[in-house]
């Protein structure tokens, strides 16, 4: 057994999804988090959808979520098949495909729409993605929104010892290879794929929360039990060192942060510190203060 115990990262639980259900008419999800009460746990995430793979046949009329705000974090969309389209207030839109990453942060405010891109609408497919939220630090929630469209090619995919997998780094950084998203803290996010027996050793930051989201497949991580499609194994902020196990070839998600340990107060599309703020976000999102789409 190589692991070192003094420095690996205890399992904190297993986790299945929660709730379950269709974002707009065109994301079916189930959700990890808020729905199992893990605020502390994944801090600084706020909430990660799974919209697993789905057919959808073809129409001219794509599916997703109309108009609608947000305040205070960042979303982060991660498509593996499929193409999502988005356009926001802020006058920034893009369309993301499989392997690609749209960074979103919504910040003081924005307003925006996310659709099946029309011409995969049109032909009908599969779709499969994920939604995660970031939250920000108080002293950045009310900073001008932004957006980041991260495109397969600017995504470093690095090949793991032995022929094991292969580990791509979305934000933060592996082995000296930097991600390129850029975050307000201090964020690992890799799209990892391990095959079939096969064990990886990651080496993230002390302190961070860390947790590993099986899309499919079957792995362990640290010692705990295999988790399978949608289950999500969650580690203590101690220690730094991560050990997955790989019972089938596994598609994962490994999410890694600095915990931001401020209050949260979340209403909807709103995620702020403070009840006061949520209702100053209701009233500004409706006084028109976050824009519309043109
Ligand atoms: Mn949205």
């Amino acid at each position: 057994m190589a692991t070192d115990t003094t420095t690996a990262k205890p399992v904190l639980g297993v986790y299945q999804h929660g709730s379950a259900y269709m974002v707009g008419d065109g994301f079916p999800v189930r959700n990890l988090f808020p729905s199992n009460d893990l605020d502390r746990a994944v801090d600084p995430f706020l909430m990660l959808d799974y919209a697993g793979p789905q057919y959808f046949p073809p129409t001219e009329h794509p599916r997703g979520v109309g108009e609608h705000p947000h305040r205070g974090f960042e979303t982060v969309t991660i498509v593996y098949e499929g193409r999502v389209a988005h356009r926001d207030s802020a006058g920034n839109a893009g369309v993301i495909g499989p392997g690609d990453v749209q960074w979103m942060t919504a910040a003081s405010g924005i307003v925006h729409e996310e659709f099946h891109e029309r011409e995969f609408a049109r032909k009908g497919g599969v779709l499969h993605a994920i939604q995660l939220w970031v939250n920000l630090p108080k002293a950045s929630k009310m900073t001008a929104p932004g957006y980041q469209t991260i495109l397969n090619g600017d995504i470093p995919a690095i090949e793991l010892d032995g022929g094991a997998g292969r580990l791509r780094v979305i934000a933060g950084s592996y082995q000296g290879r930097k991600g390129p998203a850029r975050t307000f803290t201090p964020v690992e996010l890799y799209d990892l794929h391990v095959k079939a027996g096969r064990r990886v050793t990651l080496t993230l930051p002390d302190g961070q929360n860390t947790s590993v989201f099986v899309l499919q497949g079957r792995a362990a991580v640290n010692g705990s039990r295999q988790a399978g499609e949608a289950e999500l194994i969650l580690c203590k902020r101690n220690g730094s060192q991560v050990v997955i196990e790989a019972g089938e070839d596994s598609l994962l998600l490994v999410m890694s942060g600095d915990p931001i340990e401020e209050p949260i107060a979340r209403y909807g599309p709103f995620v702020m510190n403070t009840k006061a703020e949520l209702i100053e976000a209701v009233q500004d999102y409706q006084a028109g203060k976050m824009g519309h789409l043109s």
